[in-house]
């Protein structure tokens, strides 16, 4: 290829107007390996077909979580991507099968996929007495017979383990007499709600392990995020040791941050400014970067955004550089595999120079070694960003990656503060397994299994003794309603029935998106955002497909869908109302209030906006029959007092403006220290608010009971305000836009805002000593 990626870098600079767009430029370095010697215990025969496999020694931190799982210690592997973590716990669930033939292991991974490439993985080793079979919806049932009876390995997933092996555990019970580990891979997507789920299930397993008399180990593997250890206890309800360091090696990369201008003239949602769009600029991008000759691949949110990404590169190249126009193409979630693999061999081989494609791809795009990489906005998490990023990587040469911005809070304050993303990561996964609404459906599930006793209470609910009152609170409930009995030996399941637990819902049924010409069931949606994400005449993004709705049956939980592709993107429009039910913790500081509490929300979606995409030029609002919805969660919450709102210098007319647009940013930083997605969570401010007696701003778990998204926001709460405060002043609007207090799923049109207001009146919060 060409020319080294600083001088790539100069040239995409180089053009006009381009010089103010980049806000940073961070080396990240390359980094030598560092092996070491295998751990003595490894068999030999092991070691040999590593060997024959291309491993010829274990890095580091495989050998030292290998060392530490062996020695019975509940470990986490978190560290970068393609840094062999796996390597890590096949040392030692494999030399446990060579030596012990009456071992046993788990392997879990999130996607079946994930499960199909390991098991071929550990199939390539040739290890005879390694037995290892995948055990999912799809094993036929005449070999899931063979399965429970002689494999050694059991390649899962959590549904499979919750479904399919707990409840009839004694057709297992071999099995599970010999369990030595439990693989847990990639287990940062154990969030939220679905992660606490899985953390039921995980607890759920152990006690009928133990039942079986046996007390596996515990190894999870988990992409780089703060507080590793601390997400893995939560997730299995055992200590657990991180091993963080990572030993591979690494190419070097130049890693810019690139903010999209604002276009003169262009005018918004309550009159905004309007930045060029991160699709329109990466389209730009990737032209330039195709005439240098640079192999680049190029991540953009919808299928749509990669269309039109694709399109503007390749007309742009066809005029610079007619001869390249056909090098440049779109690679959608919809190809074959034949066709993805096909679009990657010409990726790889040079022979297309320019690639589109969409997130929902980031882990299924089989490349790596390219010339540069362009991130379209924020994936979602930090660690999709070094997922996207890793993909660049040359020997020699360096790689280039430039992150997009696009107009929203958080990738204004990560172009504005590199540190976010190339300091220590501040984003944690985030779960809450104590939450009642996930909590007893377990207990059901659990007591079907083998009865509930005292005993087992400290393993499912929090064990402090205010979680065990809780649990005894839930599990009179559970009586209560005919789900349990309870007699003197423990809690009984007493239905015929099989009890459910959706390990994916929380608050009703899921509503189902069906497609309206052929009946096909494309996924859900959750029921806490289907009013304000699929509503009628919603446009809705499902893995990067652009769908419309026609019809939403709040009744039925279905929304009837069609694919389209209208220029205007949809926003809901609600009417919101909180109480303050109960307070679990709160630090009082100089006239402000930080707060963790249990609230009752009232949501109730009235009308939708449609906005021309692009332009953000609004077309017009329609409204909406929907019933409001009851919400019992938690929120974090801060209150400021007259005192401090006066010292502030806020008018009384600005409070309620500069309230709310500190709100909207707050929920639009969030995502940096929690594993959530704007839409997991909700927000209200008000300057007066009637349970608090003072102005409040409120963010919300937007799911019953909570998710833990609100409990980190409380915990990190100094550094949150003060990383929502810094997002505000970074952006060069005037009086507000959609990169620093403009929501898209703002209930209120966008008013009162009140920019300034905003860093005053967090200003006064910090400086409070909530700050430091
Ligand atoms: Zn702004
Ligand atoms: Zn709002």
């Amino acid at each position: 290829m060409t020319v080294p990626a600083r001088t790539l870098l100069q040239r995409l600079v180089a053009a006009p107007g381009r010089a103010d767009r980049v806000t940073h430029v961070e080396h990240v370095a390359a980094r030598p390996g560092r092996t070491t010697t295998w751990p003595v215990w490894v068999p030999q025969l092991l070691v040999d077909r590593l060997a024959l496999a291309g491993v010829p020694a274990p890095w580091e931190h495989q050998a030292v979580a290998a060392d530490l799982a062996w020695g019975g210690t509940c470990v986490v592997v978190s560290t970068g991507t393609a840094s062999g973590k796996s390597l890590a716990y096949l040392l030692p669930v494999l030399s446990s099968l060579l030596l012990d033939d009456r071992a046993t292991a788990l392997y879990l991974a999130p996607t079946k996929a994930l499960a199909t490439d390991q098991l071929r993985a550990v199939r390539a080793l040739q290890l005879a007495s390694v037995r290892a079979a995948t055990y999912d919806g799809d094993t036929p049932r005449e070999e899931r017979d063979w399965v429970r009876r002689h494999a050694n390995l059991l390649l899962t997933n959590p549904d499979m383990l919750h479904r399919g092996v707990l409840p009839r555990h004694a057709d297992f019970a071999s099995y599970l007499r010999g369990l030595r580990y439990v693989v847990v891979d990639e287990c940062h997507s154990y969030r939220g709600v679905f992660g606490s789920h899985v953390a039921q299930v995980l607890r759920r397993l152990r006690r009928v392990c133990a039942r079986y008399g046996a007390d596996p180990v515990f190894v999870l593997a988990s992409a780089t995020s703060a507080e590793p250890a601390t997400s893995a206890s939560r997730l299995t309800g055992m200590d657990v040791f991180a091993v963080s360091e990572d030993a591979s090696p690494r190419g070097t990369t130049e890693f810019a941050l690139w903010e999209p201008p604002l276009v003169p003239g262009r005018r918004g949602e309550q009159g905004a400014p309007v930045r060029r769009s991160a699709t329109a600029e990466t389209g730009d991008l990737l032209a330039d970067l195709v005439v240098e000759g640079a192999r680049t691949l190029a991540f953009v949110r919808s299928r749509r955004g990669a269309e039109s990404v694709a399109l503007a590169a390749r007309r742009a190249v066809a005029e610079a550089a007619p001869e390249l126009g056909s090098r440049v193409a779109a690679y959608r979630a919809g190809y074959l595999p034949e066709e993805r693999r096909e679009l990657e061999r010409r990726l790889q081989s040079g022979d297309l120079l320019g690639v589109a494609a969409t997130n929902a791809l980031e882990l299924g795009v089989d490349v790596a070694g390219l010339d540069a990489v362009v991130l379209t906005g924020w994936p979602g998490t930090v660690a999709s960003v070094w997922q996207q990023a890793g993909r660049a990587g040359r020997a020699g040469q360096g790689a280039l990656a430039v992150f997009v911005a696009r107009d929203d809070p958080l990738d204004t304050y990560l172009v504005h503060h590199p540190q976010a993303l190339f300091g220590r990561p501040v984003e944690a996964t985030v779960l809450d397994p104590a939450n009642p609404y996930v909590l007893g459906p377990h207990l059901c599930c659990a007591a079907s299994e083998l009865p509930l006793v005292e005993a087992d209470l400290p393993l499912f609910g929090d064990p402090s003794e205010q979680g065990q009152a809780a649990v005894r609170l839930l599990l009179a409930e559970l009586v209560r309603r005919g789900l349990l009995r309870a007699r003197p030996a423990g809690w009984f399941w007493t239905s015929r029935e099989r009890p459910d637990a959706d390990l994916r819902g929380g608050g009703g049924p899921p509503v189902r998106l069906v497609e309206v010409k052929t009946g096909r069931l494309l996924g859900t949606v959750d029921a806490s955002s289907s009013h304000s994400q699929a509503h009628t005449g919603a446009v809705y993004l499902h893995q990067g497909e652009t769908y419309v709705v026609d019809r939403l049956d709040v009744d039925e939980a279905v929304a009837l869908v069609r694919r389209d592709e209208p220029d205007f993107s949809t926003s809901a429009r609600d009417i919101t109302d909180i109480r303050v039910v109960e307070e679990l913790r709160g630090t009082a500081f100089d006239g402000v209030r930080l707060a963790l509490a249990v609230v009752d929300v009232t949501h109730q979606v009235v009308s939708f906006l449609r906005t021309r995409l692009g332009s953000g030029e609004v077309l017009g609002e329609e409204p909406l029959d929907l019933p409001a919805r009851q919400l019992r969660t938690r929120a974090v919450l801060w209150t400021v007092s007259e005192r401090v709102l006066e010292r502030s210098g806020l008018a009384a007319a600005d409070v309620p403006g500069a309230a709310h647009a500190a709100e909207h940013a707050a929920i639009g930083l969030l995502p940096l220290f929690a594993t959530c997605d704007r839409w997991d969570i909700g927000g209200v401010s008000t300057a007066l608010h009637e349970d608090t007696g003072a102005c409040t701003v409120f963010v919300y778990d937007g799911h019953p009971g909570g998710a833990g998204f609100a409990e980190r926001g409380y915990e990190r709460g100094p550094s949150w305000l003060r990383a929502t405060r810094d997002a505000i002043a970074a952006c060069e609007c005037a009086a507000g836009c959609p990169s620093c207090v403009q929501s898209p799923k703002c209930g209120n049109g966008n008013e009162p805002l009140d920019k300034d207001g905003a860093v005053r009146l967090l200003d006064a919060v910090l400086d409070s000593g909530l700050g430091g």
